[in-house]
């Protein structure tokens, strides 16, 4: 390899390296995801001319090998203890009392750090580079995860930046931010596969994939908050804030705010007013950990057999609630998945009355034994659906029903099928009439056509009342106005309204019109990618299974499903119905106003919008000359801010970043 490539190579390592910092531990992003594709792409070109100089620490080494066949054991050279925690206030005082007695009147001060809601891991780095990561596992010994952990972007392969320790085990929590959870799971709806439920369960899950190429793409992410080993212990500050702040400049992400304060009333004060700003975090956070700052003072006070006695958690209560399971529903999806789902006593759980709550799938039933009549326990965390988390066993009457799985869907009375994997049961009958109207509603979201008042309950009123079939029968509906007019609570107004929002819809890109179809592991962003790589209709239909692998993001599965689609006579049936009514089956080319109101401008969106949805404010930002990014930076020009606008807005003022409301939002992209 000549010296200018090898050079560049290195170059490029430690650019790419820069910026993952950047990204992951100062959340600001530095450069576009298409620049940093590209920055990956030729260090791929060097390595594949020069495989010699690959190395273990090159990004484009995250995912290797075979998949495992089981996870090695490894022993902890410092043991990894669980913090012993409270919920309430008079322990935290307590606490304080104990350390002030045994540090005889020394001055100390509290690290406030967050308790993120993960699964505990220790990353060792030797001479900076990454060769085990752990699980807690029982504390002394737990499972070696390296594999899974590398593919993780936010595990740096390599600390950078200088005085890198000779060896340390940096300890911290794999966690599933909720954006990141929750795209994922809109792709597994989108493949016909339940959601998960909870991120961290779901995190449990994923390090334990045998095959470290199944975690790429989920955007698990990693903060730290302490270390086990450090050599040279001495070249390093007996101060934790300021080692965290060492440990940020090697490419270690950690909670942001962590402070450091000299009273117990200092902490408390910051524990209260977290607990409001909990929700605004992207993440799931189940309380504060105050930690002695000094690392002399920890090894004065030492630990109990099961704890440290410098560190303590705060944790807030669990949003739980007690009621009793009256019946399980079964639902039916889009694509034939039939999900149990409990209905039960009204109970009041985060400020709301919850009626139902979620049982996933009949694994989940058998897990817990659940039975109708039972006494239940159910969680809300964060925005996420309420599930049933155990039984009260000991207030099991004697009558409790056994749940059982349905041998016909409950809907249709087709047969139903075991998934594979055997979690889900599925209706096989595509004529399934819960089937359709999951379908069809999900045809006139707002995310694909966009049809005003085409909600859940409208769209079962058409189907039962036998004025559409297929997604095709809505643009014949004008036809059948008095019909539609007559529906249950519809009324002359709404009827209007809905008409004219399915005539609107005839406007729609190809996009969403792909997007719409239901076809299998087709989402947005899919559905998109494809309309504007063959710009009509006609071409997708006619496209080979090559030459849809030619799409972007497109791989062998996506293909085999959209060729099979535009196959079947039915399928192509409605699209020349479609077609005929006037739908527009094209893709407009993608332009963008260089003179718009957002022209040259970076735009970020945060909080709730009332009126758009994110993905329709990020459209009219770039169609109107503006770039939208996630992050707030010193090159953010302006932020939108919807209601409920949390660290973002906060990061905005400080910055001096100009703020608008989302009225004011919408009246810039009409001037
Ligand atoms: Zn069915």
């Amino acid at each position: 390899m000549s010296d200018d490539a090898h050079k560049e190579l290195n170059r490029l390592r430690d650019e790419i390296r820069e910026h993952d910092r950047r990204y992951y531990v100062l959340a600001d992003a530095s450069i576009s995801d298409r620049e940093y594709d590209r920055l990956l792409e030729r260090v791929r070109e060097l390595e594949t001319q020069h495989p010699e100089r690959i190395t273990p620490d090159s990004p484009t080494q995250r995912v290797g090998g075979e998949p495992l066949t089981g996870f090695e054991h490894v022993e902890h050279a410092v043991p990894m203890l669980s913090v012993d925690n409270t919920y309430d206030e008079s322990q935290l005082r307590e606490f304080d009392q104990r350390i002030q007695k045994r540090l005889e009147g020394d001055a100390y001060a509290y690290l406030v750090d967050a308790k993120i809601d993960g699964v505990a891991i220790s990353l060792t780095y030797e001479d900076g580079l990454l060769t085990l990561a752990a699980t807690r596992g029982d504390g002394a010994t737990g499972d070696d995860v390296t594999a899974n952990c590398r593919a993780i972007q936010s595990v740096p392969l390599r600390l950078s930046g200088s005085n890198v320790p000779k060896l340390i085990d940096i300890r911290g929590e794999i966690y599933w931010p909720r954006a990141a959870f929750d795209a994922y799971n809109e792709q597994r709806i989108a493949n016909g596969e339940a959601p998960f439920a909870n991120p961290r369960n779901a995190t449990t899950g994923t390090l334990k994939q045998l095959d470290p190429s199944k975690v790429v793409g989920r955007g698990l992410a990693f903060s730290a908050h302490g270390v086990g080993r450090l050599e040279p212990l001495d070249d390093f500050p007996d101060s934790n804030l300021e080692l965290y702040e060492l440990m940020r400049s090697w490419g270690i992400a950690l909670y942001r705010n962590v402070q450091c304060v000299n009273s117990i009333d200092a902490a408390i004060d910051i524990c209260n007013a977290f607990s409001k700003q909990r929700a605004t975090l992207g993440y799931e956070v189940d309380g504060m950990v105050l930690k002695i700052d000094s690392r002399k003072q920890r090894e004065r006070l030492g630990f109990t057999s099961r704890y440290p006695r410098w560190c303590i958690a705060y944790k807030y209560e669990a949003e739980q609630g007690e009621s009793v399971l009256l019946d399980v529903d079964f639902q039916v999806g889009k694509l034939g998945t039939i999900t149990p789902r409990a209905r039960m006593e009204p109970v009041q759980l985060a400020g709301t009355t919850v009626r139902h709550a979620s049982l996933h799938n009949f694994d989940q039933v058998e897990r817990l034994d659940v039975r109708i009549g039972d006494t239940i326990i159910v969680e809300k965390a964060g925005e996420i659906i309420p599930q049933v988390v155990r039984v009260v066993i000991e207030k099991r009457p004697k009558n409790a029903k056994p749940i059982e799985r349905p041998t016909i869907c409950p809907a249709c009375g087709s047969s139903v099928e075991q998934d594979e994997g055997g979690v889900y049961l599925r209706c096989t009958s595509i004529d399934c009439v819960a089937q359709r109207k999951e379908r069809l509603t999900y045809f006139c979201h707002r995310d694909q056509m966009d049809i005003e008042g085409a909600g859940k309950v409208l769209i079962e009123q058409l189907v039962d009342a036998g004025l559409i079939k297929d997604c095709a029968d809505f643009y014949s509906l004008h036809q059948k106005r008095d019909q539609v007019a007559a529906i249950e609570r519809m009324g002359e107004q709404s009827t209007d309204n809905f008409l004219a929002g399915v005539e609107t819809s005839k406007q729609k890109p190809l996009s969403k019109l792909l997007a719409a179809l239901n076809i299998r592991f087709v989402g947005g962003s899919t559905a998109t990618a494809i309309a504007e790589h063959f710009e009509n209709i006609d071409a997708v239909m006619s496209a080979s299974i090559e030459e849809l692998l030619e799409v972007d993001g497109v791989g062998d599965e996506l293909a085999a499903s959209v060729h099979a689609f535009f196959e079947n006579r039915a399928n192509r049936d409605v699209i020349r119905r479609l077609r005929d009514a006037g739908v527009n089956v094209t893709q407009p080319k993608k332009t963008t106003d260089a003179k718009g109101p957002f022209a040259g401008l970076t735009v970020v969106v945060t909080g709730t919008l009332e009126e758009l949805t994110r993905n329709k404010a990020h459209e009219l930002i770039e169609s109107l000359g503006g770039t939208v990014t996630k992050s707030i930076s010193k090159k953010t020009d302006l932020l939108v801010a919807g209601t409920k606008a949390g660290s973002k807005l906060a990061k905005a003022e400080k910055l001096g970043v100009e703020v608008i409301d989302e009225s004011e939002f919408i009246r810039r992209t009409n001037s």
